[in-house]
């Protein structure tokens, strides 16, 4: 038997109990070789009056397991709060951010039936390194930065993750026809090094028309490579196409430590009650499940997870209308068709 991997583990905001709740059940009975190390980060944290929303015996967790799976976190609005998902991923040094989008139909209705890209979105940079400044009283600025170190780390991640999963082209999103020093450095980079990999097919579209041609025709994309605040755009809409924001699961790649996660936010509108869709939170899993070689249970599960949607059982987000169940009862399915009693 694998010897069981240490993770640290924070069920996070909003939705995020419920979602982890669910995907742990979900894990527990899979066969899933790991050991839980709870922590907690996020809203109950920044209200006992630590500005930065993870105490320290959370950072030392998982500079100990090095592998983090996140539940949604909240950053309470204005008041100087960091936004803890940005400090953890610079922290972390976590700079490549995988979102693969996948369209499920006939099983869940979508207008783009043959859809499956993946966003690799650059983790660390850009308009999300959080510099901002206040010139004058009405006049504000926010510091884009881009590095050629950055864009080399992520544009070379994305050739090799194309390679290694036997996808065909990469992809360019950037602005760079305005922004000509920034997103014109991530370009030149990405035209450099497609060059050592003859056999990927490459494009680059502005990210306007780029988007809008996700929008119309996913179909023709494999592998998109792009700047922080686009990929934060793009796989909302991308995975909003697949059929709902709550489908995606997303992970966070660094040189020692990776993260785990829906790419859905905490969802507040929805909290507690028991109705959020834990597919992203699952597809997080899988993809933890991979990272530390356990494929063949992350497989099970995957197989068990598009089962319960084909048979039909759908939480409400992407149910349009028609009958949907909860939370657990869609786990609960799940680790039915892992062939275990819930
Ligand atoms: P963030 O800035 O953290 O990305 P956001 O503003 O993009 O957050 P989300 O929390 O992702 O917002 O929610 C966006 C919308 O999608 C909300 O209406 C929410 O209810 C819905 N949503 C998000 N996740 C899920 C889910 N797992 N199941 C069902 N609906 C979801
Ligand atoms: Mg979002």
């Amino acid at each position: 038997m694998t010897e069981k991997r240490k993770v640290t583990i924070a069920r996070g905001d909003g939705i995020g109990p419920e979602i982890m709740n669910a995907t742990l059940k979900i894990l527990e009975h899979s066969g899933a070789q790991i050991e839980p190390e709870f922590i907690d980060i996020g809203e109950k944290v920044y209200i006992s009056g630590n500005t930065t929303g993870i105490p320290d015996e959370a950072w030392e967790s998982l500079r100990r397991t090095k592998i983090f799976f996140k539940g949604p976190i909240t950053t309470p609005q204005g008041g100087g709060y960091k936004s803890l998902n940005v400090t953890i991923r610079k922290t972390l040094g976590l700079y490549a951010n995988v979102r693969p989008n996948v369209s499920y139909a006939p099983f869940i209705q979508t207008k783009h039936p043959d859809m499956d890209l993946v966003i690799i979105r650059e983790n660390e940079e850009d308009l999300y390194a959080g510099i901002e400044h206040q010139q004058t009283p009405e006049v504000v600025q926010c510091l884009k930065l881009i590095t050629r170190p950055g864009c080399e780390k992520i544009v070379r991640y994305a050739f090799e993750y194309a390679k290694k999963n036997n996808r065909k082209k990469v992809t360019c999103f950037t602005k760079d026809n305005i922004m000509k020093l920034t997103d014109g450095l991530f370009h030149k980079v990405f035209k450099e090094i497609s060059v050592e990999y003859p056999e990927i097919e490459t494009e680059h579209w502005i990210i306007d028309i780029g988007m809008a041609k996700i929008a119309d025709s996913p179909q023709d994309f494999d592998v998109i490579v792009m700047p922080n605040l686009y990929g934060d755009i793009a796989s909302d809409v991308a995975a909003q196409i697949t059929g709902s924001v709550g489908l995606a699961g997303s992970a966070n790649i660094g040189d020692q430590v990776a993260m785990f996660e829906a790419i859905h936010g905490s969802a507040p509108d929805i909290a507690g009650k028991g109705i959020a869709n834990p597919s992203g939170l699952i597809q997080g899993a899988i993809m933890m499940l991979v990272h530390i070689g356990q494929a063949d249970v992350a497989t099970r599960i995957h197989n068990a997870w598009l089962k319960t949607l084909e048979d039909g059982i759908h939480t409400g987000d992407i149910a349009k209308g028609g009958a949907s169940v909860g939370t657990m009862e869609f786990a609960e399915a799940v680790i039915e068709r892992l062939g275990q009693e819930p």
